[in-house]
């Protein structure tokens, strides 16, 4: 595995001989105060195995007691997706044994999960792909293998290895697609897509941070290649924990061209995991697969079934937020946008942003303009997110506001907005800080235009025998002399009343 180099086949290549099927697992580390089994706290960072007890350590004679919070928040994401909630449902012994599953299973769910058969859309270059979900299920999520030594951080060529049990036993919600054909030279972007979207509704209904950096969603991302017109899928494999929106896509598109290598030369594609590496954009060989069987399932004995309420069900269904893409819809329709306009936004990470923005007083077209413009092109020249920048949406409202009122004009704005990202406060504490603000009928305009005159004999001579248009000179002398701090149309008109006299 290590050493060999994949060959490839060129993207647009693989299309022409083979269709893609996507499927997407996504693991969402549930932001509850506690594990799913017991009363360890479940903060992120704490000094390695603190945050443990017996019960998510595995210790003879523990019994483990489900987290309600951890239920209704996986049944509320099950909603969400427009799954059927089950009525009955059972946890089940996932047996594996694994240096950081101290109990030598995961706690998790088999054939009663508590979430099936929904589906979520999303919307990639104006088409709408439908993705159905085929289960969410609730379970633990495993400790963590740090392993030092090596160069890669991985187990081989490690001088030895550490587990911290602190992530052990926290709640973890899997949501599992049932294959998606159909997306062609898409998939990649479709996969990206719907991740995105996902995070978006779990952020929405607030039962995660999703920190992909963190590793609180995570994603396997599966991919098989059918020959055109075939009927049967092929192999899959199976690319783990990636870690970022843009790591699904690649992942897609090189697990799809080095599959079609294999198969262009007779091969067979191998089911197995695979790392993906954020380095060079490429997978390699984990372990072959393991089928169902191989895990050993067999209900908890330990633990009751879930049975929850229609009642609460439909409590929980009612109370459900507004869902990311009925948000988008209102707001395209409040801001008069287009369906295009409002993809932009999104994947610009902006549209929170304009949403708070217009809140604070500006005008949307306004908002829009800056977050996607002068800001979008801030971000990424520094490579920071968007909402990163060291500016808030009711600074870039007051910005707005100063441009509306007159007191500074786009030019300005710009110097302001530098002012804002450096630190040195709200607009207007910049614009008094440095006088950006647009002279009005002062001195020392009155003086800046005089002096154009004087300074341009001919020109008013031209301008007096008819040619009024060379006036535009003088409006840029004037314009140049107060350093773009005078409004361009008041010193036209002084400049007509001194010289034209009306
Ligand atoms: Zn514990």
């Amino acid at each position: 595995m290590t050493g060999t180099i994949d060959r490839l086949v060129e993207f647009d290549e693989v299309l022409t001989r083979y269709e893609p099927v996507i499927g997407l697992e996504t693991h969402v580390e549930l932001g509850t105060a506690s594990k799913m089994f017991c009363g360890c706290a479940t903060g992120f960072g704490a000094e390695p195995n603190t945050q443990t007890c017996p019960v998510c350590l595995g210790m003879p004679g523990s019994l483990p007691v489900a987290n309600a919070a951890a239920v209704e928040a996986t049944i509320r994401i099950g909603l969400a997706l427009g799954c059927r909630i089950a009525n009955w449902s059972r946890f089940a012994r996932k047996n594996y044994f694994y240096p950081d599953i101290p109990k030598g299973f995961q706690t998790s769910q088999y054939d009663e999960p508590l979430c099936v058969s929904g589906h979520l859309d999303v919307e990639v270059e104006g088409r709408t792909y439908r993705v159905e979900i085929e289960r969410v299920h609730l379970e633990e999520d495993t400790g963590k293998n740090l392993h030092v030594g090596g160069a890669t951080g991985r187990i081989h060529g490690a001088d030895h290895s550490l587990i911290d049990f602190n992530r052990a036993g926290i709640p973890l919600v899997e949501i599992v697609t049932r294959p998606v054909p159909g997306a062609g030279a898409l998939a990649p972007e479709v996969a990206r897509a719907y991740v995105t979207e996902l995070r978006e509704i779990v952020q929405a209904l607030g039962v995660s941070d999703v920190r992909m950096e963190q590793g609180s969603l995570r994603c396997d991302v599966n991919i098989s290649l059918n020959p055109v017109g075939a009927l049967e899928l092929g192999t899959r494999s199976e690319t783990k924990n990636v870690n970022s929106l843009r790591s699904v896509e690649r992942a897609v598109r090189f697990e799809m061209r080095r599959q079609a290598a294999v198969l262009d030369d007779g091969g067979r594609v191998v089911q197995e995991t695979r790392h993906f590496h954020e380095d060079t954009g490429t997978t390699s060989s984990g372990r072959s697969k393991e089928e169902a069987t191989d895990y050993r399932y067999f209900p908890e004995p330990d633990l009751v079934p879930l049975a929850p309420d229609a009642d609460w069900i439909e409590t929980l269904r009612a109370s459900l937020p507004e869902l990311p893409a009925a948000r988008r819809a209102r707001l395209q329709q409040e801001w008069g946008i287009s369906g295009t306009e409002m993809t932009w936004l999104a994947n610009a990470g902006a549209l929170g942003l304009v949403e708070e923005t217009v809140a604070a007083g500006a005008a949307p077209g306004d908002a829009r303009k800056w977050w996607l413009g002068d800001l979008a092109r801030r971000a990424n020249d520094t490579g920071v997110e968007l909402g990163e920048l060291a500016i808030t949406p009711a600074q870039v409202a007051e910005l707005s506001r100063l441009i509306s009122e007159g007191t500074i004009n786009d030019k300005l704005a710009r110097q302001v907005l530098d002012g804002v990202l450096a630190g040195q406060g709200d607009p207007t504490q910049v614009v008094q800080a440095q006088g950006l603000a647009v002279l009005g009928e002062s001195d020392e305009l009155v003086a800046a235009v005089e002096a154009a005159i004087a300074g341009a004999p001919d020109v008013i001579a031209k301008v007096r025998s008819g040619k009024v248009q060379a006036l535009g000179a003088l409006v840029g002398a004037v314009m140049k002399t107060t350093r773009g701090k005078a409004d361009a149309p008041t010193v036209k008109r002084m400049l007509e009343e001194r010289v034209l006299g009306s």
